[in-house]
């Protein structure tokens, strides 16, 4: 089997804030994931494609029928019975592997994403066995919706619900099954061919806006590098080995020191005065903006937020998220609670605030 060799992250020309974004909702899951924003042929997909190659290992199945110990936690049914002997001995029925990426097709059905009957099986012994859908297989590895503004908009709620949650459930007739699904989500889309809901893209974390590279100098830096991945890749990927793996390890440890990262009172007030400032009313803004920042801490080894942290991911978090109608939702709404207020005072002398 030849390996499928991905352009490397770390090839591409440019494109700092996307690479950064990435890797700071690698470190950080809290960060809910990023949306790329900007036209065809940027290097999106490239650059979700190449990520993986930055994450560490997840456990994969070893055997043929994919059981996992996440489905023998659920119940022993989910497995065969090779699997199910080995676990009762404590034997692995995982190893690990590296990170996949799950592509979402475009023409995706409910059915392709939470899962739903085994065609096979209801044709050959007419009942009902689950056939595992993309929000199973994208369990620790990384989900890439490319062009999410034109998926189905039920998928998307399903897909993010999934994400927030870390799990989600099947329910036909008698069976219900709850299964984990942590997964980092990437998103991505072309806002010349429309914009998603407000509702749906507040729910994504980070954003970047990807732009073409115009310097000559740089365009034509993107033609070599694509001229020689195409003339051998194997050779191109390995001119990036060194620097891909340290920045593997950087990732890794930014991981296993990011429970430790705080953040000072001092800055985390001011990081909500420039949230206000920009006349933001998501909740979730703070989150991300927050999260996104002690992920930068941890990249950079430290074990406190400092104001360069919030600096630098104010934009990735902040953008695309003032919402118009919101501002002018509330501002309405608080003009009609004064009116309601003098009506009260003077019909009934009493003072409300
Ligand atoms: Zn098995």
């Amino acid at each position: 089997m030849t390996e499928i060799i991905d352009y490397p992250l770390l090839a591409l020309v440019g494109q700092e804030e996307m690479k950064t974004a990435l890797v700071l909702a690698a470190i950080n899951p809290r960060v809910r994931g990023v949306l790329l924003l900007g036209p065809r042929g940027t290097g999106k997909t490239t650059a979700a494609r190449g990520l993986v190659d930055l994450l560490p290992p997840v456990p994969r199945s070893s055997c043929p029928h994919g059981c996992e110990p996440r489905l023998a936690a659920i119940s022993m049914e989910y497995v065969c019975s090779d699997c199910a002997e080995k676990l009762k001995k404590k034997e692995e029925i995982t190893y690990p592997a590296p990170m996949q990426l799950i592509e979402l097709p475009l023409n995706a059905s409910m059915d392709d994403v939470i899962g739903g009957p085994n065609p096979r099986i209801a044709l050959e012994q007419s009942r009902w066995q689950l056939q595992q859908g993309i929000l199973y297989y994208a369990h620790s590895n990384v989900l890439y919706a490319d062009e999410i503004n034109l998926l189905d908009e039920n998928i998307v709620n399903c897909i993010l619900d999934a994400a927030s949650r870390g799990y989600y459930v099947v329910r036909r007739g008698r069976l219900i099954g709850t299964f984990p699904s942590e997964f980092l989500l990437i998103g991505s889309m072309n806002p010349e061919e429309g914009m998603l809901r407000p509702q749906l893209m507040d729910r994504l974390g980070l954003r970047v806006v990807v732009a073409p590279v115009h310097a000559p100098e740089q365009r034509l830096e993107i033609y070599e590098r694509n001229r020689q991945f195409a003339d051998d890749p194997v050779t191109f990927a390995a001119g990036y080995a060194e620097e891909t793996i340290a920045l593997a390890n950087e990732i890794a440890q930014a991981k296993e020191l990011l429970p430790e990262v705080t953040i000072p009172s001092g800055i985390a007030e001011s990081a909500m005065r420039l949230i206000n400032s920009q006349r933001i009313q998501s909740q979730r803004a703070e989150i991300v903006l927050l999260e996104a920042a002690r992920a930068r801490a941890a990249a950079d080894a430290r074990m406190e937020v400092e104001d360069v942290d919030i600096a630098v991911v104010a934009p990735l978090a902040l953008r695309q998220r003032r919402s118009h109608f919101m501002e002018r939702f509330v501002k309405q709404s608080v003009k009609e609670d004064h009116r309601i207020a003098g009506g009260v005072k003077k019909v009934l002398g009493i003072e409300t605030k």
